[in-house]
């Protein structure tokens, strides 16, 4: 028989249980024994649906109070000292004073960073070592939860990221030293935790080593071939799982491994499967990762089994099935959806309906097709619809894309040339103030929007109350002198999921909640057909906040690559094309605006960065794909005209020249706290557009002093002219209040005036 599994469930509960009971308990409305009863509650009920579900092995250690990889540190007891453990065993205490930042007495300390999980939008929190870190089994957790899926009856496989990826996810704080050097301290920790496992019963335990699907330096390499063949457990056996990506150059390392068997993603990368047959060790089990762990598509049951049955005549029983990677990375539960219609929502699979499809093709490789026969005609027919849907092709959108050309992405002139006609038309002054788009979203802003989704209000008292909103904001700048204003964004609840409500061939959902970082989570948007913009989306917001001003308003809009990243994209077109519909659809927007009058119109680029494939060699590829996407969307307006982007969190060393192409008169970045070393790239490479290198930093409380803006903008100005710098905070401001923010923004344009007074020395 085929033996099913899963990868991991999502832990957030289909109502969002954990997050609610997490930020209940934080507040101190529970307590913990209240919180880890919700928490056991859902962990059973997880793996009862599994269970149900025909699943021959449920994972154990996909549960977490916050998140896994913090989870494993404090399995392995590699906590940082500043957050004061006692040592012994480690609790939720533990946890969250980690990824929350403060220690065992309670003080605030500095929280574990946190970092994307390879190219997801999960985060994970980055493991610290220092040289000498010593590792010593430090929690019980992943053993007791073990024992619940037994109690319940179920053969469990327990889910730990292996020695190698954990170390490469981790950084070294303390001293720059090789983190290789520390295999030698944190194997016989994994070999404790999988010998206590093997005394418990487990027969098979799943070690995730995501890494190999990476470019991996030689090192490292020989490092899995020697961690491998010297870490060798009696008792149990290992399922190495890779995910996310092909194992690409690690094909043969990673057939060669002496473990039990292998998890491959077979849905990102299904070409790799011959070769795995060829390679793999007939001692191994392949597990095929066939089911999307990454997207909400419904499998192509057909095209999975095809796949499939040629790798089962060859394996026999070897051959395992799976979801390509953790459920982690898509809502739970199709059933409990409100906001798709019934159309769509055939077309899709979230956690629980990927569980059935496993089954489904599990069931028709062991008793063949016939047997599984109406899930199969099922299948067929909504992909099939989907595939003929009126609503996912427009004919409309097809012609226009024939269209693109090179020069609709080109601006008339270069921007030397344009600077001047901006300068002019704008009547800036040096060191020009400005700010990233949002203003605090206060809880009457939150109440009015909520009313009008409702029907508590209708269209026209929602305008007036939002207007008011506007109103007021713009007063505020003009108040602070600041010289180019927003409206404020009062009517969006999210940069992307706004957008995604009013374009055609994107769907919102009421329920779609995936796991962001700790208690947060995000409902991606679902981009099922062409992309079409039936209405102007933004034009009268902005419209009217202009009429408010003499000063120039920025229109704000989110981009084409960051709507696109965000997103839950199809997979019946390449992702490019997606990614210029979407763009094209913007493109008449920023059209719009500037017919609005609007002499200056930003488009976010926020998650342009993240996007980055996984190898290197795909890199450029993707930029220049997001490059041209940006272009497209930017390069209708006259010279005259200013487009910003702006971008958070960027490291741009590696991409500074891309960043360059996309021709953006001016970039807004996030630098305050790195001191402005991200600047440092500029040392090499001359940026030749204008800049606003953050000043402000909006994830923290910390109002900035006029003296402390200066010192950073006189440092920017070592790297850059000044004739060609902004002064803004590094993001927008929505999670911030109005206290703060006036402060901050007051000092910003005092800094701002005297730099003007005194520009700082060049060089
Ligand atoms: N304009 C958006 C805002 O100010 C940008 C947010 C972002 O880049 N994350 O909120
Ligand atoms: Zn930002």
């Amino acid at each position: 028989m085929t033996i099913t599994h899963n990868q991991g469930f999502p832990r957030i509960g289909a109502r969002r249980e954990l997050k609610r009971s997490v930020e209940a308990y934080w507040r101190g409305d529970i307590d913990r024994d209240e919180l880890e009863q919700v928490g056991k509650t859902l962990r059973a009920h997880h793996w009862t649906l599994q269970a149900q579900a025909g699943l021959d092995l449920v994972p154990v250690g996909d549960f977490s109070w916050y998140d896994q990889v913090l989870d494993l540190s404090c399995l392995l007891g590699a906590i940082p000292s500043r957050f004061g453990h006692p040592g012994g065993e480690v609790n939720p205490d533990t946890v969250f004073g980690m990824a929350r930042g403060y220690a065992h007495d309670g003080q605030p300390t500095a929280a574990c960073q946190m970092t994307k999980w390879f190219d997801t939008n999960y985060h994970y929190l980055v493991p610290e070592f220092r040289s000498g870190q010593r590792f010593a089994l430090s929690s019980s957790q992943l053993f007791e939860h073990v024992s619940e899926v037994q109690t319940l009856g179920y053969a469990a496989k327990p889910v730990i990221l292996g020695p190698l990826s954990y170390l490469w996810l981790g950084k070294c704080t303390e001293g720059d030293f090789d983190r290789l050097e520390l295999l030698d301290a944190l194997l016989p920790v994994y070999g404790e935790i999988l010998n206590r496992l093997g005394n418990q019963g487990v027969e098979w335990v799943q070690i995730d080593e995501p890494a190999l699907v990476l470019d991996l330096p030689q090192a490292w390499k020989n490092a899995f071939e020697s961690v491998y063949s010297r870490w060798q457990p009696d008792g149990v056996k290992r399922l190495l799982a890779t995910y996310f990506g092909a194992l690409g150059d690690n094909l043969d390392l990673a057939c060669r491994l002496p473990v039990d068997g292998l998890h491959v993603d077979i849905a990102r990368a299904p070409e790799q499967l011959d070769a795995l047959l060829d390679r793999l060790p007939p001692y191994k089990v392949l597990s095929a990762g066939i089911v999307d762990g990454r997207n909400i598509w419904r499998t192509d049951l057909d095209r999975a089994l095809a796949r499939l049955e040629r790798a089962h005549h060859r394996l026999g029983e070897r051959l395992w099935l799976a979801p390509s990677c953790s459920l982690l990375h898509v809502p739970v539960d199709l059933a409990t959806e409100t906001g798709l219609t019934r159309e769509i929502k055939r077309w899709l699979a979230f956690a629980v309906q990927k569980l059935d499809e496993i089954n489904v093709l599990g069931r028709a490789l062991d008793a063949g097709r016939d047997t599984v026969a109406t899930a199969l005609s099922e299948a067929r027919a909504a992909i099939k619809a989907r595939h003929c849907s009126t609503d996912v092709h427009r004919n409309t959108v097809r012609k226009r894309l024939t269209e693109v050309d090179d020069t609709l992405a080109q601006r008339n002139r270069p921007y030397p040339e344009r600077a001047p006609l901006q300068r002019a038309w704008l009547k800036l002054p040096l060191f020009p103030t400005t700010t990233i788009g949002s203003f605090p979203q206060t809880p009457e802003i939150r109440a009015t929007r909520r009313d009008y989704r409702l029907g508590a209000i209708d269209a026209d008292e929602y305008q007036t109350r939002m207007r008011a909103q506007i109103a007021d904001m713009v007063q505020r700048q003009e108040a602070l002198d600041l010289d180019v204003l927003v409206h404020g964004e009062p009517e969006r609840n999210d940069m992307v999921e706004y957008f995604a409500g009013l374009l055609d061939g994107f769907a919102c959902t009421t329920n779609g909640w995936v796991q962001s970082y700790g208690s947060r989570c995000v409902k991606p948007p679902i981009i099922y057909g062409d992309v079409e913009r039936p209405a102007p989306m933004t034009v009268e917001w902005i419209r009217f906040a202009q009429s408010c001003t003499d000063k120039p308003v920025k229109g704000m809009l989110t981009g084409p690559v960051t709507m696109l990243n965000w997103s839950f994209v199809r997979d019946d077109q390449p992702r490019a094309r997606t990614c210029t519909q979407i763009a094209l659809a913007l493109r008449d927007e920023v059209l719009d605006l500037e017919r609005a009058g609007i002499r200056i119109i930003q488009i976010d680029e926020a998650a342009l960065r993240e996007g980055l494939p996984l190898r290197r060699h795909e890199w450029q590829a993707y930029l220049d794909r997001a490059v041209h996407a940006f272009r497209l969307c930017a390069a209708g307006v006259a010279d005259k005209t200013q487009i910003h982007t702006h971008m958070c969190y960027s490291e741009f060393n590696d991409i500074i020249t891309a960043i360059a192409k996309m021709d953006a008169d001016v970039i807004t970045i996030e630098t305050s706290r790195s001191d402005m070393k991200l600047l440092d790239v500029f040392e090499d490479f001359e940026y030749p557009n204008e800049i606003g290198p953050g000043v402000y930093d909006i994830h923290s409380p910390n109002v900035p002093g006029v003296d402390e803006i200066i010192r950073l903008m006189a440092k920017a100005a070592r790297r850059i002219p000044v004739e060609r710098l902004w002064v803004n905070p590094d993001c927008g401001l929505k999670t911030r209040d109005w206290p703060e923010v006036e402060k901050a923004l007051k000092h910003m344009s005092e800094a701002a005036a005297q730099l003007r007074a005194m520009p700082p020395k060049p060089g």
